[in-house]
């Protein structure tokens, strides 16, 4: 008998019909002879509602208060999805965050798990019970307060949970068949992923890949934990994100491992572009800017410094960050203008970034020129490059994204012959 974690998200979960069909799977999965851990997702747009809420009381929740208001979206959930397991003859506990033991840090709204000590989940499950589980949520060691993980935090409770309770699986479950080599939304062609490494996984998720969130990809790899992403709404097989390659067996007995030279295209619309302009070309100018930003607590992404024109000695600095972090970064840099020295700022949030992902390119010289020829085709200008050993990635207009995606998607030979890609739910928001 094995243990699984399964992970069931918004919008499988979206309605009284989604939460029936959902308790239907969690029960096959326990008849198929399975210890079912089953950890869920707030209803819908639960969560964004409850945000609007807030915002409609206060425009700047306490972070405590937004805490205990978005965690009651998943216990909706977990509650009505045990109701729904019992209705089917099966038993079924439900419990929060903090009662399977999922302690984090202090942090609110992005509070970072550091322990989780499951000994109920695995008391109510060895006693036969389907256990449900409260994802995004846990309880502070210091504080003892309620926290959230952060938007999109139910997966890394599912990876948390399944490490802690050495389960044989954690399986995602979503509104798409599993990891697509794009965004099925931009991409008709996009062809689903049998297997994919935890690196290539990580990167794409750092470009922007929504499937799985980082935090989530990078706690499975440090506890070796197998994740399978496939959907909630059809029976088939889906994404395999694991250490070891799937080895498949073909029709003629024969052992194939699947090792893509490219994974992915994966695209970004949510970062915004600064350029620090007339800036001294001296050492030290760089780092005064930089720590101004990171004083703020401000992740930035790319970074470009122009070459200095020789006859004025100044030079231009651009780096890339989240949106929604741009007023924040544009305050902090203003305050120390004289400190640091430039002339101006600019900011710009009409930009897209586009990257291609896999551990192949590491190997294989062209992958680059391949790359820039397929956007030169497009017609799409580069605005920004940068490249680890396993990406490269564009910044370009934001409007030129999805032509730029879909032309490199084809460049690399990724289009599959039929539409593959069907999303099946959720409102994208
Ligand atoms: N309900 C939370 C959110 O929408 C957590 C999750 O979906 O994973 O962000
Ligand atoms: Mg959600």
């Amino acid at each position: 008998m094995g243990l699984v974690v399964q992970k069931y998200g918004g919008s499988s979960v979206a309605d009284a019909e989604g939460i029936k069909r959902v308790a239907k799977r969690i029960v096959e999965a326990k008849q198929n002879g399975n210890q079912v851990v089953a950890v869920v997702s707030a209803m819908g747009d639960t969560t964004d509602e409850l945000i609007d809420l807030a915002e409609q009381v206060s425009p700047m929740p306490a972070g405590r208060e937004l805490d205990m208001l978005l965690t009651a979206g998943e216990r909706i959930s977990m509650a009505l999805l045990a109701m729904a397991i019992k209705k089917l003859g099966h038993e079924a506990q439900s419990f929060t965050g903090s009662q399977a033991g999922v302690i984090t840090d202090s942090v609110h709204n992005k509070a970072r798990i550091i322990d989780v000590t499951p000994g109920r989940i695995k008391t109510s499950v060895d006693e036969g019970n389907i256990a449900i589980v409260a994802g995004f949520q846990g309880v502070s060691q210091d504080t003892k307060d309620i926290t959230t993980l952060g938007r999109g935090g139910s997966d890394t409770t599912a990876v948390a949970l399944a490490a802690a309770l050495d389960a044989d699986v954690c399986e995602i479950y979503t509104d798409v068949d599993g990891v697509f080599t794009a965004d099925p939304r931009v991409v008709k062609k996009a062809r689903k992923i049998d297997w994919i490494s935890f690196e290539d996984m990580l990167e794409l998720a750092a470009s922007g890949s929504k499937v799985l969130l980082h935090r989530c990809v990078e706690y499975a790899r440090r506890y070796n934990i197998p994740i399978h992403v496939r959907s909630s709404f059809s029976g088939l097989q889906g994404t395999w994100v694991s250490s070891e390659p799937v080895v498949r067996t073909t029709q003629q007995g024969e052992k194939q491992v699947e090792q893509a030279l490219i994974s992915g295209v994966a695209h970004d619309t949510s970062e915004a572009k600064v350029t620090v302009v007339g800036v001294p070309d001296k050492p030290g100018e760089a780092a005064s800017i930089f720590r101004t930003i990171a004083d703020a607590e401000i992740n930035i992404d790319m970074v470009v410094q122009n070459v200095s024109a020789a006859s004025t000695g100044l030079t231009d600095i651009s780096f890339t960050l989240p949106k929604t972090e741009g007023r924040k970064a544009i305050d902090a840099l203003e305050k120390n203008k004289s400190g640091i020295g430039f002339d101006s700022l600019r900011y710009d949030d009409q930009i897209g970034k586009i990257s291609l992902v896999g551990a192949g390119m590491k190997t294989n010289p062209g992958v680059t020129a391949d790359f820039f020829t397929a956007l030169s085709d497009a017609g799409v200008n580069i605005e920004l490059i940068s490249t680890s050993e396993i990406r490269i990635s564009v910044v370009t207009r934001a409007d030129d994204v999805p032509e730029a995606v879909r032309a490199v998607h084809s460049a690399f030979g990724l289009d599959s012959d039929s539409d593959e890609a069907v999303v099946y739910g959720g409102t994208g928001r």
